[in-house]
């Protein structure tokens, strides 16, 4: 096994993705984004992310960023919650993205980070005083799975979902993940390919990166933003397509654990899992083992054509970025 070397480049822990990334003001060569070694630890406490796709669109030769506006307009609360202030405006961050698309030429699906956190002044654990944020965003190939994701299965995790009075699960802090890295392992250490966890009043909350959709009885059926969830902008996204485009009634309401046993359909939602249908919870199958169930999958085709700029409705949800 390599060892990092005391003294060595920090660029030797992060193997280059890409070729550049965009750094506080400026694109440069991935291996040149260094820190000082003090700065790891601590001012992860009030790092803030992102996680945003962009879709390649062969005809056009171009890049949809999908909803980069509601993502920043998240990133923005996130940083607000941890005093951190940002010395870009959206759209200079939009601009600064469509810049590290172009130079370095990603022709296909893309999975894009912002992450915003302060270098000076947080050596130890001390009250929060505002600083200026560094942010960085780095871009790397991330194929869809849109259609064609393998049905998982998950199980209820042991450990219970954060909450406001804990961790407030609707920013994207990097401190909340490792309730997430939590129930993922443990549901990897059973078998089992995610966590689905309950929050403190034992319903169902989210994922461990993703929100909960089931489907019983036609009906489309999610937690509230009030069950310690994430207000993930995939999930805003399905509510409105489900509802608007398939004429569905989506209801935003408590689910019990074992509602989702017995649920017709189930698919976990995000940035990353995209529409990722669920064939098992608890070792329950969902749909007589038919995973995607017919709702499932009529909302991940429509979903794939409205982020590949298909549906003219909703072009207004990406930002286009050509590549020539
Ligand atoms: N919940 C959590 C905990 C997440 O990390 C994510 C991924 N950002 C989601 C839900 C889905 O949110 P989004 O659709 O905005 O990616």
């Amino acid at each position: 096994m390599s060892q990092a070397q005391p003294g060595g480049s920090g660029a030797a822990t992060a193997a280059p993705v890409t070729q550049h990334i965009w750094w506080s003001g400026k694109l440069m060569p991935w291996n040149e984004a260094t820190v000082h070694v003090t700065s790891v630890g601590w001012p992860a406490l009030s790092a803030v992310f992102e996680g945003i796709r962009a879709y390649w669109n062969p005809e056009r030769q171009a890049l949809y960023i999908f909803r980069m506006d509601a993502h920043l307009a998240r990133f923005w609360r996130s940083m607000r919650f941890m005093q951190l202030h940002p010395r870009w405006s959206a759209r200079e961050l939009t601009d600064a993205t469509a810049d590290l698309l172009r130079t370095d030429n990603l022709r296909g699906d893309v999975y894009l980070q912002p992450m915003a956190f302060a270098l000076g002044g947080n050596r130890g654990n001390q009250p929060m005083a505002a600083q200026d944020a560094e942010i960085y965003i780095h871009a790397r190939p991330a194929k869809s799975q849109l259609n064609t994701h393998k049905p998982v299965t998950t199980c209820v995790s042991s450990w219970t979902r954060i909450h406001e009075n804990v961790l407030p699960p609707k920013i994207k802090a990097i401190v909340n993940y490792q309730n997430s890295r939590l129930g993922g392992t443990e549901a990897s250490r059973g078998g089992y390919d995610m966590a689905l966890f309950l929050n403190e009043r034992g319903k169902v909350a989210e994922g461990g990166g993703s929100c909960i959709f089931m489907i019983r009885d036609g009906q489309v059926i999610t937690p509230p933003i009030t069950a310690g969830i994430l207000e993930s902008v995939t999930r805003y996204s399905v509510i409105e397509l489900a509802q608007r485009e398939l004429g569905l009634t989506v209801i935003e309401r408590e689910i019990d654990r074992t509602e989702m046993y017995f649920a017709d359909e189930a698919f976990f939602c995000g940035t990353m899992a995209e529409i990722t249908p669920v064939a098992s919870v608890d070792g329950f199958e969902l749909g007589g083992g038919e995973s995607p169930g017919p709702v499932s999958r009529q909302l991940s085709e429509l979903f794939e054509r409205v982020v590949r700029g298909q549906v003219p409705a909703y072009r207004h949800w990406l930002e286009e970025v050509t590549l020539g």
